[in-house]
């Protein structure tokens, strides 16, 4: 941890935390029995801010897919763009069956591109799909559930060794198709929690991650839900420019509120 963050993590030590009240559903119990477990105040705003987005945005059920391969090829296809881009090329190659790895790797790159176009940089996710099919095959026999069931730790850095796979998307795959806990990293968490004083905006991807690693409890359904709802609040509110701040269920904790 660089000494900019150990800083802000000190500092927000000393500053009252609101408690907040507990909403209905699945967010109270993460709540409930993280609370427990706190080992700190910076917890506590970490649980407070989850459960102010819960009660805003309600459960966002990600990561949509019927299968693990599905999100495989999701976390791929979405480096670099909307998820309502993605959407059109995952229903398009549905309609083709050529929804999992094996059919991707078996299909010629071009049909691959020409079903995948909406996601831009098509070209290059095709050989991207492609290289990540033929480590599996190669690796796994084919098997994408062998490879899942690895270690979480051994999975990220098996993932992190194939080519077009970042840290984003290792980690995508890692929480919503191996459902093994490791926090995932995206612009938006970084322009939240930076706006909300809790990190530095130039902190490295993996330092992102273990502040929020180190704090919560390793809980697949916390941080499966903690990233969809910080998604949901980067989209739809918290914007690069002209953030909708008076609409925001954490305006009033928030020290860049506009
Ligand atoms: S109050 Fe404004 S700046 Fe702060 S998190 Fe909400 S939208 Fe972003």
């Amino acid at each position: 941890m660089s000494e900019q963050m150990r800083t802000r993590e000190y500092a927000m030590s000393e500053q009252a935390v609101t408690t907040v009240g507990r909403v209905a559903g699945r967010g109270a119990s993460v709540q409930k029995r993280h609370t427990r477990r706190a080992n700190g105040i910076v917890t506590t705003r970490l649980l407070d801010i989850y459960e102010r987005l819960f009660a805003h945005y309600g459960d966002r059920r990600w990561w949509p897919a019927d299968t693990p391969e599905e999100v495989i090829i999701g976390a791929i296809l979405v480096q670099n763009v909307a998820w309502k881009n993605v959407e059109t090329a995952i229903a398009r190659l549905r309609e083709k069956g050529w929804l999992s790895l094996r059919a991707l790797r078996e299909t010629p790159i071009e049909e691959v591109e020409e079903c995948i176009v909406s996601t831009l940089y098509y070209r290059m996710k095709a050989r991207k799909l492609q290289a990540f099919a033929a480590m599996v095959e190669a690796e796994f026999a084919g098997d994408a559930g062998l490879m899942l069931a690895l270690p979480a730790d051994e999975l990220r850095a098996r993932l992190l060794a194939v080519w077009g796979i970042g840290p984003e998307t290792a980690d995508d795959i890692i929480l919503y198709a191996a459902n093994q806990p490791s926090f995932v990293i995206d612009t938006y968490t970084r322009r939240i929690f930076s706006r909300l004083g809790l990190m530095e905006e130039k902190a490295t991807y993996d330092e992102l991650r273990a502040f929020f690693m180190r704090h919560l409890t390793a809980d697949v359904a916390l941080y499966n839900q903690y990233h969809a709802l910080i998604d949901a609040l980067g989209h739809s509110l918290c914007l690069k420019k002209r953030p909708r701040c008076r609409e925001c269920p954490l305006c009033a904790m928030c020290p860049s509120a506009e």
